[in-house]
């Protein structure tokens, strides 16, 4: 029998853990029930991606870096990833502003669902905390990214998944060194990188398969954890901005495919379709990124010196769903708590905006840590800030499933169109012991 593809499989995995969450809030024990017995195997699957991340972005990058012929190249890879990475961003902050302006969801939400909404929220943990984190990452000078992303003891960096790019950082040095220092010195280093790069992939086909098992536990756990319908239908104007939102701009990516890339758009979707499947129930880039990686560089077919660099860049700082999003809550609750917004304040959102998105992790509602930097950019009250996240935290959750999808397509994107006008995007290459590998999909 032809085994299904893989993105069926997660989808019915997704499907049927919905189901069965459903139906789990039915019986008083159910949401104890999954989280106690059903909730532990999606974590696991979530630690088991992000143990495999450092591994792979240290193998894939020297190896990348070390097969370059020309050093120049990479600066030129650099350079451009950099630039198209503001350029989309820029462009995901635009729509959402845009967006927000025409629809003007804060307009339509009533004083009694703000009470409600401030009532069951303002003291929550989950916002107290969110409102702790933004008050100490906002104590820093703005060079301080340069700083942070030198790692001054590279254990200490490769033992932290929140330090990926000082990881980043010592890959492209040694990566370098080994190309630089005496070629039958280098080859026996390369090989063993060459080898590890290997195994690391292998690992990460081999999680794979239990993905579809895995995305029924994350979405049973997060129906069941999910806010009172009623609440979540007064916010379905603003939930349904993000999300056109979004949608627009997995058009404006279909654009880019179609236009710079020169390939087929639907067909590059379906080649990455486990990526942004995982992304939406894992809630996180980071997470994602060993399968973005695997899918991009090999079902895609972008060299691995493209997308060994380009992709974990992207999953640290380039988040379009998330400034999109930022850009719209932050409209969406100055309107609705009536802080008027001037055409300079709508103009400091899109910097702000942006520099938010690069700023935030890439973990579950890091997006909404910094879209408090955002809104004390545009004079919103301190003291409103807690019933400000308030208004909108019933819905983070699915919003913050729909943006991951969005930044991990985008770094798709990117690194395809970047690999294409630096003559690196190849035909797919799938390994032979790729227990994903599918010729139907790959062949249309
Ligand atoms: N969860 C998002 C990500 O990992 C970040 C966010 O918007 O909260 O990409």
């Amino acid at each position: 029998m032809k085994k299904l593809a893989l993105h069926w499989q997660i989808l019915i995995g997704m499907a049927a853990g919905i189901g069965f969450g459903l139906l789990m809030t039915q019986f008083s024990w159910g949401t104890q029930f999954v989280k106690d017995w059903i909730a532990p195997f999606g974590t696991i699957f979530v630690k088991l991606l992000k143990m495999i991340a450092i591994p792979l972005i240290f193998a894939s990058l020297i190896k990348g870096i070390a097969d370059l012929q020309d050093i120049s190249k990479f600066s030129k890879i650099g350079g451009r990833t950099i630039l198209m990475y503001i350029v989309t961003t820029l462009i995901a902050i635009i729509i959402g502003l845009t967006l927000v302006n025409i629809v003007k969801p804060g307009s339509g939400i009533s004083p009694e669902t703000i009470q409600t909404l401030t009532e069951n929220y303002a003291q929550d943990s989950g916002v107290t905390k969110k409102l702790a984190t933004a008050q100490s990452q906002k104590s820093t000078g703005p060079l301080q990214f340069l700083v942070d992303t030198v790692p001054d003891n590279i254990f200490k960096a490769a033992g932290n998944n929140g330090s990926m790019l000082q990881v980043i950082f010592f890959a492209i040095l040694f990566g370098i060194g080994l190309l630089l220092i005496d070629k039958k010195k280098a080859q026996p280093v390369k090989d063993v990188i060459d080898g590890i790069n290997d195994v690391v992939l292998k690992i990460v086909d081999l999680i794979m398969l239990i993905a579809p098992y895995a995305v029924f536990a994350l979405l049973a756990k997060v129906i069941v954890t999910t806010a009172d319908p009623d609440l979540l239908k007064s916010l379905l104007a603003y939930a349904l901005t993000v999300v056109t939102g979004l949608i627009l701009m997995l058009g404006v990516y279909c654009l880019f495919i179609s236009l710079y890339a020169k390939k087929n758009p639907i067909w590059f979707l379906r080649q990455i379709s486990p990526a942004q499947l995982l992304a939406f129930s894992t809630s996180s880039s980071a997470a994602t990124l060993p399968v973005t990686m695997e899918r991009v560089t090999e079902h895609v077919g972008v060299d691995k010196e493209v997308g060994s660099f380009v992709l974990p860049v992207g999953a640290t700082i380039n988040m379009d769903g998330t400034s999109l999003y930022q850009a719209v809550a932050a409209v969406f609750i100055a309107t609705a708590l009536h802080h008027d917004l001037t055409f300079a304040d709508q103009l400091t959102i899109v910097l702000t905006a942006l520099l938010a998105s690069i700023g935030s992790a890439a973990v579950p509602g890091a997006g909404m840590v910094m879209l408090v930097i955002v809104l004390e950019s545009i004079g919103f009250p301190a003291d409103k800030l807690a019933v400000g996240l308030a208004l909108i935290f019933a819905v983070d959750r699915p919003l913050d499933m729909c943006r991951t999808v969005i930044n991990v397509t985008g770094d798709a994107t990117v690194s395809t169109v970047i690999a294409k006008s630096v003559g690196k995007l190849g035909e797919p290459n799938i390994k032979n012991w790729d227990d994903h590998f599918d010729e139907n999909i790959i062949s249309t």
